[in-house]
């Protein structure tokens, strides 16, 4: 029997989820990413305390399929739904108050979700792509990985882009999107709301979620867009002494903030996408998925690999040829 051979580029949720698909059905499946290890924008930051995470901090379903998929993480203890109160400007109210229903928190590092999508396809971190040809992957260090039957690129469409020069079908369609930043920050600070979860209603700071770990006072906050992109090419001091003399003065806080990490996400969210699951150039065999393709999110990334996992599983005889 063929073992089909896959190459995918990028282990956040949508390239572990197509890759662990995959893997299930038997296929031979190497994953590579640029960075430490898997998770992409679910990834996570150690602390001395726990783990902490700048990235995405909610899960929602809206759908079934992702539905079932959360369904079976609470099961396994990895994910819970959100409780606890949301501080609103003016008010605190619970999360049923404000109807948001569907969503939920990792109880495990964010990157292990990860990591069990990925089931038994082959990660191979710190392995930047820097281009993609027809059944072959090309590392930056030159070396050159070939013969999969199918090559599925899993990354934000500007930093897919560069690697798709062999492909100008795929890079043409990918050129449409476009992506906005958000600076993230771990922070601390004396007093505030009694709350888990902060909503600013401000065009500097957009969301504070409260770490998992308890007693810890550890917030990730969030800048707006806008703010990101004012200072998107500021050194992290900069960015991270202007977000907490906002935070200061929208909750009223006595006494300065601490800021013990920052992060900016320069390709956070897409704008515009595709449109779809899945992008595929069938002659040369390649396929492109993730948030850029199907839309912002963790559930429509982890659809668009699903999809596409799907549909090279049917189209199996077609590739045997
Ligand atoms: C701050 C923030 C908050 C968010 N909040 C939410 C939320 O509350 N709910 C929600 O549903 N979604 C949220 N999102 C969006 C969600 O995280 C993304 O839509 C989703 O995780 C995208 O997954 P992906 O697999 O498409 O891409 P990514 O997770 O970005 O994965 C792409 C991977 O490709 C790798 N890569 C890039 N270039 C290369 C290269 N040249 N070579 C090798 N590897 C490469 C990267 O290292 C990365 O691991 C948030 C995002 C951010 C940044």
């Amino acid at each position: 029997m063929t073992r089909f051979r896959a190459g995918i580029v990028g282990a956040g949720v949508a390239g572990a989820s197509c890759a662990g698909k995959l893997a299930a059905a038997g296929w031979d499946v190497d994953v590579y990413d640029k960075a430490r290890g898997a998770g992409g924008r679910l990834s996570t930051r150690r602390m001395e305390q726990g783990w902490a995470s700048l990235a995405s901090p909610f899960l929602s379903a809206r759908r079934d399929p992702f539905r079932s998929q959360l369904r079976d993480w609470v099961r396994q203890g990895w994910v819970a739904p959100v409780r606890g109160n949301i501080w609103q400007g003016r008010a605190t109210v619970s999360w049923a108050q404000a109807q948001l229903q569907n969503h939920y928190r990792p109880t495990i590092e964010p990157s292990q979700l990860v990591h069990h999508l990925l089931g038994d396809a082959r990660l191979h971190t710190l392995s930047p792509v820097a281009a993609l040809q027809p059944r072959t992957i090309v590392l930056e260090n030159g070396r050159t990985l070939g013969d999969y039957d199918c090559i599925i690129c899993s990354v934000p469409a500007p930093q897919a882009l560069p690697m798709l020069d062999a492909l100008p079908l795929l890079r043409e369609r990918l050129g449409e999107v476009r992506y906005r930043p958000i600076w993230s920050f771990l922070m601390r600070w004396e007093g505030g709301p009694a709350a888990d979860v902060i909503k600013f209603d401000d065009h500097l700071l957009n969301l504070a979620v409260r770490q998992a770990f308890n007693g810890s006072g550890l917030w990730a906050v969030y800048s707006s867009h806008e703010f990101a992109e004012t200072y998107l090419e500021a050194p992290i001091e900069e960015a991270s002494t202007r977000a907490a003399s906002a935070l200061m003065g929208l909750l009223g806080l006595p006494c300065p903030v601490d800021v013990e990490a920052a992060h900016l996400w320069r390709y956070a969210l897409p704008q515009t996408s595709v449109g779809g699951y899945w992008l595929g150039d069938r002659e040369n065999r390649v396929a492109l998925i993730g948030d850029s393709i199907a839309g912002a999110g963790i559930e429509r990334a982890w659809e668009s690999g699903q999809r596409l996992a799907q549909a090279l599983l049917q189209a199996e005889e077609e590739l045997a040829i």
